[in-house]
């Protein structure tokens, strides 16, 4: 049979050591009995997906905490990767992983599992900004582990930084972006913080706060090395996320574990977030997807390409031409010969100006 479209997969792993309270992911915390048993039915849904046509370029382990799964299992779900799906012409296989698990044993057996390309949960290298994210690393730790992943082989080693926390200020982010342009991470993901209650203690940030350090971040960050490709996403040496960059560009990909989406033949889908309906399903040998939705192709395609900098190409959304011709006017989008753009500086209301072009 003909080979058909490239494809990309996205695993996902729902375990943590702990639960992080900003945290919207679907995770529970991490039990050997349980991991053991969601391995066997990740491995079952792998199975039932089973595709030897596709040509599967990308593959993602997102979580959770992907990275803290016994060797042994991690080893067991690339074997049927292997042995499901037409992955001799893989380019990119990307893990997930906090600072604190980054041990040079651990990373070389990550590399020697097939992974070329790690994403590390840095968040700040401020520990006063750890300390308000409780979260069980500190910033020097960061550091060792980007090192350490560099040392271990991996092609590309990226940062993930949180903007935004309440007491955070301009000279925490210059810091950071110091410290990230003299690193060894050639790629960054920075997401705004979102989501936080005024709980005890803590306070939830002020929206005009954030959207000043995000500008503030991206206008630093530039005069770096790296570049913006994404509203949230930045690289050096044009080491950018090819899972992602599928993704953005309206790829198909299949979504498998817990709670994953995917996108095939024009379906989005979202698997079972529900732990029990999903290994029902998958002993009744069903793929355990929850809903699938047919959206509107022009319109997905819309909402997702915006957010790459380089835009959307003109002549295919001529349907949304008079909304985008009014931004224009407004100063929120700009043209270029042949794509329509966000204004870098307008990133930050993204959304709002989706809400307002559909
Ligand atoms: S470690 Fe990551 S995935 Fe797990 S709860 Fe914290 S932020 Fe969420």
């Amino acid at each position: 049979m003909a080979e058909r479209s490239s494809s990309a997969i996205y695993i996902h792993i729902p375990f943590c050591r702990r639960e992080c309270f900003y945290c919207n992911f679907s995770k529970f915390t991490y039990e050997r009995n349980s991991v053991n048993r969601y391995t066997e039915l990740l491995c079952s849904e792998l199975r039932l997906r089973k595709d030897r046509n596709s040509i599967v370029r990308t593959i993602y382990f997102g979580g959770g905490s992907p990275a803290i799964i016994p060797d042994a299992s991690m080893t067991k779900i690339v074997e049927v990767l292997y042995e499901n799906f037409n992955i001799q012409k893989l380019s990119e296989m990307t893990i997930e992983i906090n600072p604190e698990e980054c041990s040079m044993e651990k990373l070389r057996f990550l590399k020697s599992a097939g992974f070329n390309r790690i994403s590390i949960g840095v968040q700040s290298f401020s520990d006063t900004d750890l300390k308000y994210l409780s979260r069980n690393h500190s910033g020097v730790q960061s550091l060792e582990a980007l090192e350490t992943a560099f040392k271990a082989g991996f092609d590309s080693v990226s940062a993930d930084m949180i903007i935004g926390l309440p007491d955070q200020n301009k000279k925490t982010l210059t810091n950071n972006i110091e410290i990230l342009s003299s690193s060894f991470a050639n790629h960054l993901s920075a997401y705004i913080l979102e989501g936080v209650k005024e709980f005890g203690g803590r306070r939830s940030p002020d929206e005009d706060h954030q959207s000043n350090l995000y500008n503030a971040f991206r206008e630093k960050i530039l005069n770096t090395e790296f570049e913006q490709y994404e509203v949230s996403n930045f690289c050096r040496a044009e080491a950018y996320s090819e899972h992602n960059m599928n993704y953005w560009k309206g790829g198909s990909y299949i979504g498998a574990g817990l709670s994953a989406s995917g996108y095939e033949n024009g379906i989005d889908y979202t698997n079972y977030s529900d732990m029990g309906k999903y290994s029902r399903s998958i002993e009744n040998m069903k793929i355990p997807i929850a809903d699938r939705i047919k959206n509107d192709p022009v319109k997905r395609a819309l909402i997702i390409g915006l957010r790459l900098t380089n835009g959307i190409e003109k002549e295919k959304f001529a349907v949304y031409e008079s909304g985008i011709r009014e931004l224009i006017e407004e100063g929120f989008l700009e043209e270029t010969k042949s794509h329509f753009r966000v204004v870098p500086s307008r990133m930050v209301v993204l959304n709002d100006i989706l809400t307002y072009l559909i």
